[in-house]
């Protein structure tokens, strides 16, 4: 059994270690190009979503190099990933490229029982014994967890720091190191050189840098290809940013939470208070969470031809007159240019810079009133 997946973020990455660990060799697809999306947009669905024509052209890059079983993540729908798993499998017999197929879906959606024989048959050829596999698993949850917390720390810094580009450096090596590594040890070790790497970065705490929420699909948000790579862009521009939907925690929502015996209280919101596919509901509560916690504003992200975040987008339009949210919402086509996004992002900082430099002007102003109105009482006696 060959094992490949397509490319999510930095699960290529984590897979690899996990699966070493155990002793099972993976094949990874080689990273997304625009060359490989306009193949697997030849052999797709027209109307089908970018995460799709994306995974098609993984897979059948992985099929070349030697796969022959594909996991799949799934999800409980109506989100369209949901069905990607029967629909690749489909196309893909059709095309002559067979492979033998395991989707991980949600123990909500297919039970425990049987969510369990899915992940035992996947790591059926493993030699080790099932303590230490399950050891392994829970250190590469843990990998997820730590590779999380350095990448949220490095977004916020990368607003304050005197030199630019210095904490994007810092993610860079370190997923070019993890990509080396052999065993779950070494990846955690290596994630927390890292860690220090950072801390021992000059930083100016003085700077009030603009502070955004980066929102949107589960896909576009996760894989840099599918999102022209905005984090390293977000921190070229010197802005603080936080991003909550990330591997780890399309893991915890759709993995561990179907399964605590307690539910974790879920945040209100009046604007979308239902699930209507996707993770739009989720975008919106991040919206929510963004005119609470005091961000200047917030970047959604979607591919052309997603339902669930049009309908989030329409919802912002009624937040953004009812809060005065200040939202950009960028939709990725399947061109490779770059320039537009850049100048529409550039153009959306600039605006919230200037805005915040306008109101801290503002408020010296009114301190000033009040101190010279002090003085003028004080003269007065
Ligand atoms: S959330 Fe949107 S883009 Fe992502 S898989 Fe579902 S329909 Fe496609």
């Amino acid at each position: 059994m060959k094992i490949t997946f397509p490319h999510i973020g930095d699960a290529h990455l984590i897979g690899r270690i996990f699966f070493s660990e155990i002793g099972i060799n993976i094949v990874t697809p080689r990273a997304n190009t625009v060359k490989g999306l306009e193949k697997g947009s030849e052999i797709s669905p027209d109307e089908i979503c970018l995460p799709f024509k994306l995974m098609i052209a993984n897979l059948i890059d992985a099929y070349h190099l030697g796969a022959d079983t594909v996991v799949m993540p799934a999800t409980l729908g109506p989100c369209r990933l949901g069905e990607y798993g029967e629909l690749l499998k489909s196309i893909l017999d059709c095309k002559g490229y067979r492979f033998q197929w395991i989707l991980i879906d949600s123990p909500g959606a297919i039970g425990k029982k049987e969510f369990l024989s899915r992940l035992a048959y996947l790591v059926s050829e493993s030699d080790k014994s099932m303590p230490v596999i399950l050891w392994a698993l829970a250190r590469t949850y843990q990998i997820i967890k730590e590779l999380e917390n350095l990448d949220e720390k490095a977004h916020i810094l990368a607003g304050h720091e005197k030199q630019r580009g210095e904490c994007k450096k810092v993610l860079a090596s370190c997923r070019r190191d993890l990509a080396k590594v052999t065993g779950v040890r070494e990846a955690l070790k290596n994630i927390r050189y890292h860690k220090s790497r950072l801390d021992g970065i000059e930083y100016d705490f003085k700077k009030r840098p603009i502070r955004l929420l980066l929102t949107g699909e589960i896909f576009s948000m996760i894989e840099p290809f599918a999102n022209h790579r905005i984090e390293e862009l977000l921190m070229d521009m010197g802005v603080s940013f936080k991003k909550r939907v990330t591997l780890g925690w399309w893991i915890r929502l759709t993995l561990f939470h179907p399964i605590l015996p307690w539910k974790p209280l879920k945040s209100k919101n009046k604007y979308l208070p239902y699930s209507i596919g996707g993770y739009a509901k989720e975008t919106v509560e991040e919206g929510v969470l963004c005119s609470k916690k005091g961000y200047d504003g917030v970047i959604q992200l979607f591919p052309v031809g997603c339902m669930p975040e049009i309908v989030s987008k329409a919802v912002f339009s009624k937040m953004m007159k009812e809060k005065g949210l200040s939202i950009l919402t960028v939709i990725y086509d399947e061109m490779g240019g770059e320039a537009g996004y850049i100048t529409r992002i550039e153009a959306f900082t600039d605006m919230l810079a200037r805005r915040k430099r306008f109101e801290q002007n503002q408020e010296r102003i009114t301190f000033l009133k009040r101190i010279r109105g002090k003085v003028h009482v004080l003269s007065g006696h």
